[in-house]
């Protein structure tokens, strides 16, 4: 049964016939279990912990209350939240039950958001590390010693010597003046989290259909016949996203988890299948041999919309249910029953996290589940789709215009399409754009050279090689010499102790982010490192992308504490300095020493035509947060008043300008509906055809398009041949000519191309073949550190490459050698309810350190008493790098024998050392533990570079 809003004021009236009575969102809440504890998400915050948390004193009880509606600054569901400000002291907070992405309800994290008002655990000032003892300096001279020491950096070494880490918790205009920065520096050397949480879902998904995003939406779950999920953790990592699946399971919605752990999500599926991590490949081709030999697929659907299925039909064939238990460790029967749910349980949708992502071959998993989802036909449905959760609560707004080393915001290519278009946009000379560029030419890997201006930048998960590794074997003119962290926590990378090395040997280290973060107390500098207050997400306004690719206003709720400085403020403090400011500052509003929120949004709204940022104007977001109660739950569309049939946030792609209305996009790829009430089809962006083979859809379009079939995506040239381009007003056609509907700052091709219904990408087939990947189809490759080393021979990884990223990287070779006895336990790593991410501002918020106390590691009860250990002991889990981390054990059947696993959060300690002494005073967290990641080993994704921190191997022994 479907949940449908009725349009009415307080008391709101929801959701009709859940339980064959009405509801409202706080019986709502009730009923999830969520915003007055209850069994229904185990984890959650305790009903005590959401009502309103009064700070101890205010200065003056009788002045007003303001209350501000906020959105939190966690993780991607993004839960909008009231704060109560009063005398400018964020003295309380209320559920914003009006949202229909949470309903008023919060996990732990953001029921404790206002700590954020008045952290005194924070970088109050910014200090400099003198001598090895950090010391307080003022702003300006922050600024100048900072900025002239890069200026000499980048004499010596070239503008490719700096490697700087933007942010996924940074605002859209935050990530996007990061990435924009970097580009006005003159390098591609930039990154965020992305890279080490959903890289490989980017690339794989967009290669596939078009877009590198999640299909449809966490509400949208609730129109789910079937929801199977693979290496998500959702009642921890995702909490008031499980409120809605809880819910669709109520509606006799069937859920099936895969995970090798059995997580707080699992306890409540239909079906669990525990497996062993790293072999998801086989796993999926084990359900889909299953789906082709019961004749399950959708034929129809496969015809008219996917390209090369019979490549995929093929190598499924091999994976035959006794094969794929040799490698999996899952019978076929248990598959069958996998395959048999999601064939009579359609539309079902897919959902994965970074279980699925970080592996070596993180973007073969994605694809693999991409062809499951279209075989099924269960892609461009509502209910169905690929609902990827993504991590921090702004990570997708950050992958789409922020910091990415191999593409410009909305994903133009860093050639000279790419350039010229966003120097338009920017209203720069394209040829001083290049010569803030090194002016010599990089190796690209193939037996030529490339501008370094075309050459994709250091990942975040790989800048410790571009320090560390020899400079004759890297692609730049120099090793990287400085580092500037801006919004990111370290310890969320592997390889710990190379870590360690490579910021001792930086000639410069720069941390800007509210907090020290491990960057501040891994290493044992003396000089040169410096820590910039930055503000927080409630300290500065501007919008934010949730995982579902809606749009959120937030307001600033507080002025920024102590010396903290919003981070388009320190943005233009730093450019000023070196010497690029008034070029990259002229569109802007410049207000207090910094642009506001609304004229960078503008900018991206004129740039950002190829994802649809352009129809989010400041305005209409405004508008969307104030009408919040006008959107239906399940369906996200406002039900009457001012923003009628427009979906909540205006998710992307919101194509045309502002003026046009497009609604957004709920659903990706939705044919049942015309362009302008976000219908859609996939994607043409790969050619007409492949090898004499017919890429363009047959026999499908959206409703209403004029042209009834596939057709490519939009030019100048196209509309002239098909007789619209005389409907260009003559402005329009002046623009327009010479352009395709993603270069046109007009806007005037995509206005025309939806005006006859048509999707200005063009309509193609999904391609289940990816011919420009290393593994055009899907393969098994047994991961670098495997436990089945008899399965190399057949399984083995690729080749090493010379050239990647600009650095040499290892597969085969870290294969080589056998660790498996030595190293017996495969280790994974995860999320917990508590904390976020690298966790220094979860572990610095009081009420949440006071939850999860110790790092510790799951490890089954037949392993532990093979090394004699006991529930609680203190042990050493060991990696074979010779990383090792001093950590409780907690003995539990959670994790199969020969595995364990660890959360990933934890910091402020290095091999049974605690780093206390190294946080400038008053600012260590409250609780602190060995990193994970200290204890992880090499890995990459042969696409993009992600990080394997999955599937390693380790020992755990009594310490
Ligand atoms: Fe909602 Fe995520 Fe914040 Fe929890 S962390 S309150 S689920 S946005």
């Amino acid at each position: 049964m479907k949940l449908v809003k009725k349009n009415a004021a307080a008391p709101k009236p929801i959701m009709a016939g859940l339980l064959g009575k009405t509801v409202s969102r706080r019986a709502f809440l009730r009923g999830s279990g969520l915003a007055v504890g209850g069994a229904a998400v185990a984890g959650m915050m305790p009903g005590t912990m959401v009502k309103k948390a009064r700070a101890a004193r205010s200065i003056d009880p009788k002045a007003e209350i303001k209350q501000i509606k906020t959105v939190c600054g966690h993780c991607s569901v993004g839960c909008s939240t009231i704060a109560e400000v009063q005398n400018g002291v964020w003295i309380g907070q209320e559920p914003a039950f009006d949202s229909p992405l949470n309903l008023g309800a919060h996990c732990a994290k953001g029921a404790a958001l206002r700590n954020h008002g008045h952290s005194k655990r924070r970088v109050k000032y910014p200090m400099k590390m003198v001598g090895g003892k950090w010391e307080r300096i003022s702003w300006d001279q922050a600024i100048n010693e900072i900025g002239d020491k890069l200026l000499s950096i980048r004499e010596e070494s070239g503008p490719d010597a700096l490697w700087f880490a933007g942010s996924s918790k940074a605002s859209n205009e935050g990530s996007y003046l990061q990435r924009k920065f970097a580009a006005f520096w003159g390098s591609n050397n930039c990154d965020h989290q992305a890279r080490i949480c959903h890289s490989t879902t980017v690339a794989g998904v967009a290669n596939t259909w078009g877009y590198g995003a999640m299909t449809n939406s966490y509400n949208d779950m609730l129109n789910a016949k079937s929801i199977i999920m693979c290496g998500s953790n959702a009642a921890e990592a995702h909490p008031v996203a499980m409120q809605l699946i809880l819910r669709a399971k109520e509606q006799g919605t069937k859920l099936i988890v895969m995970d090798p752990r059995f997580t707080r999500t699992a306890a409540h599926s239909d079906i669990y299948v525990r497996f062993r991590s790293g072999t998801d490949v086989p796993l999926i081709w084990g359900i889909l041999w299953h789906v082709f030999e019961n004749r399950w697929e959708d034929t129809e659907y496969i015809r008219q919309r996917v390209y090369g299925m019979d490549k995929v039909r093929a190598e499924v064939a091999k994976w035959t249910p006794q094969e794929v238990e040799r490698v999996t460790g899952v019978s076929g029967d248990a598959l069958l029953e996998v395959a048999r749910t999601l064939a009579e349980n359609r539309p079902g949708t897919f959902v994965w996290c970074m279980g699925g992502t970080q592996h070596t071959i993180g973007s073969n998993y994605v694809r693999a589940y991409n062809c499951l989802q279209l075989a099924l036909g269960n892609i461009g449905k509502e209910g169905g789709g690929a609902n990827i959760f993504r991590g921090h609560d702004n990570v997708q707004g950050a992958t789409d215009v922020g910091p990415n080393p191999d593409n410009l915001p909305g994903y133009y290519p860093i050639n000279n399409v790419g350039w010229t278009h966003w120097s338009r946009v920017w209203g720069v000379d394209l040829d001083w754009l290049q010569n803030r560029f090194d002016q010599t030419e990089y190796d690209d890997g193939k037996g030529g050279t490339m501008k370094p201006m075309n050459t994709g930048g250091i990942t975040v998960s790989r800048w410790i090689d571009g320090v560390l590794e020899d400079k004759a074997n890297i692609s730049q003119r120099d090793n990287i010499r400085a580092a500037m962290f801006w919004g990111h926590a370290p310890n969320s990378q592997t390889r710990g102790p190379e870590m360690k090395r490579a910021f001792e040997k930086l000639d410069l280290l720069v941390v800007i982010d509210p907090y020290p973060t491990v960057s501040a107390v891994l290493h044992d500098r003396k000089e040169n490192t410096y820590l910039l207050p930055a503000a927080t997400q409630f300290e500065q306004a501007g919008s934010v992308t949730a995982s579902n690719r809606s749009l959120q206003w937030r307001d600033k709720v507080i002025e920024p504490l102590y010396e903290h400085k919003p981070d388009s403020e320190i943005a233009y403090l730093l450019a000023k300095k070196l010497g690029f400011a008034d070029e990259m500052f002229k569109n802007y509003d410049i207000q207090n020493n910094m642009p506001t929120a609304e004229s960078v949004l503008r900018e991206i709204n004129r740039g950002t035509w190829t994802i649809g940022y352009t129809g989010q104007s400041p305005e209409r977001l405004k508008e969307h947060m104030k009408n919040q109660r006008h959107f239906d739950v399940a369906t996200l569309k406002a039900q009457g008043g001012p923003l009628d049939n427009e979906t909540y946030g205006l998710p992307w792609p919101c194509y045309g300008t502002a003026e046009l209305k497009h609604p957004g996009t709920h659903v990706l790829y939705d044919p049942s509906k015309h362009i302008m009430e976000g219908g859609g089809n996939f994607r043409n962006a790969f050619g007409t055809e492949y090898q004499g083979e017919n890429l363009l859809a047959e026999g499908s379009w959206s409703k209403g398009a004029e042209i009834q079939g596939g057709y490519p995506q939009f030019t100048a040239d196209i509309l002239k041949q098909l007789g619209w381009w005389d409907e260009l007003t003559p402005e329009e056609k002046a623009e327009a000519d010479g352009r395709s509907w993603t270069t046109d700052l007009s806007g005037g091709i995509q206005r025309v191309a939806m005006k006859h219904g048509c999707h200005p990408f063009g309509n193609a087939k999904a391609r289940a073949h990816v011919w420009n990947f290393p593994d055009p189809i899907p393969v098994h490759r047994e991961p670098l550190y495997t436990p089945r080393y008899d399965l190399v021979a057949d399984y083995p990884t690729y080749d090493d490459r010379k050239v990647f990223y600009r650095l040499p990287t290892r597969w085969k070779s870290v294969q080589a050698k056998d660790y498996s006895k030595e190293f017996p336990l495969v280790h994974t790593s995860g999320r917990l309810v508590e904390y976020e991410g690298g966790g220094e501002e979860t572990r610095s918020n009081p009420w949440l350190a006071e939850l999860k106390q110790d790092m510790f590691v799951e490890i089954n009860p037949a392993d532990a008493n093979d090394v004699n250990i006991k529930d609680g002991q203190t042990v050493w889990l060991e990696g074979p790098e010779g990383g090792r981390i001093k950590i409780k054990a907690l003995v539990t059947t959670r994790v199969g024998r020969g595995t364990v696993f660890t959360p990933f959060h934890f910091g402020g300690h290095f091999q049974g050392q605690d780093l206390l002494d190294k946080y400038p005073e008053g600012s260590a967290p409250y609780t602190r533990g060995e990193s994970t990641n200290t204890a992880t080993t090499y890995g990459y994704d042969a696409v993009t570079m992600m990080q394997e921190t999955k599937t390693t191997l380790c020992r755990v022994v009594p310490a």
